[in-house]
């Protein structure tokens, strides 16, 4: 089987948190981008793959278009795993993470999409699992930046049945009424995206110790700083977590060998896709580093999420962002219920892209 077609497709959806937009380095985030992968094939089998993501997903698009797909058009990849090792090594020189890596997950999402339709087996299946039919899934929840509305929206969240959920804050006055929220039986774990330096992360996270976090993920800035991280761990004893950002397996074994990490958290769309997220996991079972994978998005990448976890990672949740969004192509099967999301059982990612809403959201 051959690719006749690689078309990147940028959707961008409003969505309601309940708070003030969070910001990004380009202004407010008003709606939630998704870069969808269509490839076609000769044997009429369309695949669909994402690849992140949010404010980097029209530099992602312009690597699908200029340097991705004009290496696929007209191959076979009926091993997908030789076939993403060779775009890797042809394109290295560009960087083992960001959009071209990001391009690159795109691809091979939508390669074991199309296979598993060839096969008539889902992805799960694919990768040797056993057919789990639903995955834990903890409420991630935007940023909010007021006591009340943290307190609002933990609630809400455990009033639809989740049972952890992780704040995008980072001041002790937003964490505590997280927490108080909560209760001591709902796990609460605190996402600050590389928000202090090393003193003031290793400061906070001895005053966040107080609340009993599951993990801390990316305390400190830079992202990579993975000896501020260790001494988090030793020093403090507060879990850590990260991994969104390590672009490859071979920087995810630094990581680990640092002492860096409790958590890791491999991203799919970033890191390249399953055999790339693959390869990562079977680092951290060596090092007997939980895996915790980043999922926060609403394409293909999320639903591939759910197959690796069910193939690979028994002990794993899923990732959701806790937001409303005006439409999805995907319909219900980005669906959360009582804490818990479906593993799709149809073939390759088992869902229905409604194009009618790609159609409906697309960014020129
Ligand atoms: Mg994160």
């Amino acid at each position: 089987m051959k690719i006749t077609k690689v078309e990147p497709i940028l959707i961008a959806v409003p969505y309601e948190h309940g708070g003030p937009k969070p910001m990004r380095p380009f202004g407010p985030w008003t709606h939630m981008e998704t870069l969808f992968v269509r490839v076609d094939t000769d044997a009429g089998i369309t695949g669909w793959g994402e690849g992140f993501g949010f404010a980097a997903s029209e530099l992602t698009r312009e690597a699908v278009t200029r340097v991705v797909a004009p290496l696929c058009v007209g191959r076979d990849f009926s091993d997908v795993p030789s076939f993403m090792a060779d775009l890797q090594r042809k394109l290295h020189a560009m960087g083992r993470h960001g959009p071209v890596s990001f391009a690159l997950a795109g691809i091979d999402i939508a390669l074991w999409d199309i296979l598993g339709k060839a096969k008539g087996a889902p992805i799960h299946r694919l990768l040797g699992g056993a057919g789990r039919d639903r995955i834990p899934t903890y409420a991630s929840l935007l940023r909010y930046g007021k006591p009340d509305l943290v307190a609002k929206y933990t609630e809400a969240a455990i009033g639809r049945g989740y049972t952890s959920i992780k704040l995008h804050e980072h001041l002790v006055e937003t964490v505590a009424p997280g927490r108080q929220a909560a209760g001591p039986n709902i796990a609460i774990m605190v996402d600050t995206n590389c928000a202090w330096a090393a003193d003031e992360a290793l400061a906070m996270a001895r005053k966040l110790k107080a609340y009993d976090l599951a993990w801390l993920e990316e305390p400190v800035d830079p992202v990579d700083d993975y000896d501020t991280m260790a001494r988090i761990r030793r020093e403090v004893g507060v879990p850590v977590a990260a991994g969104e950002n390590i672009g490859h397996p071979g920087e995810a074994r630094y990581a680990m060998e640092h002492g860096a990490l409790d958590v890791f958290q491999p991203s799919i769309t970033k890191i390249g896709g399953i055999v790339a997220i693959d390869q990562a996991i079977a680092v951290a079972k060596q090092h007997g580093v939980r895996v915790m994978p980043h999922s926060p998005y609403f394409g293909p990448g999320l639903i591939a999420t759910l197959h690796v976890i069910a193939a690979r990672l028994p002990d794993s949740m899923c990732e959701r962002f806790y937001c409303e969004l005006e439409a999805t192509p995907l319909g219900d099967a980005i669906a959360c219920r009582d804490g818990h999301m479906s593993v799709p059982h149809g073939p390759g990612l088992g869902v229905t892209v409604d194009e009618r809403v790609i159609a409906r959201y697309r960014v020129a």
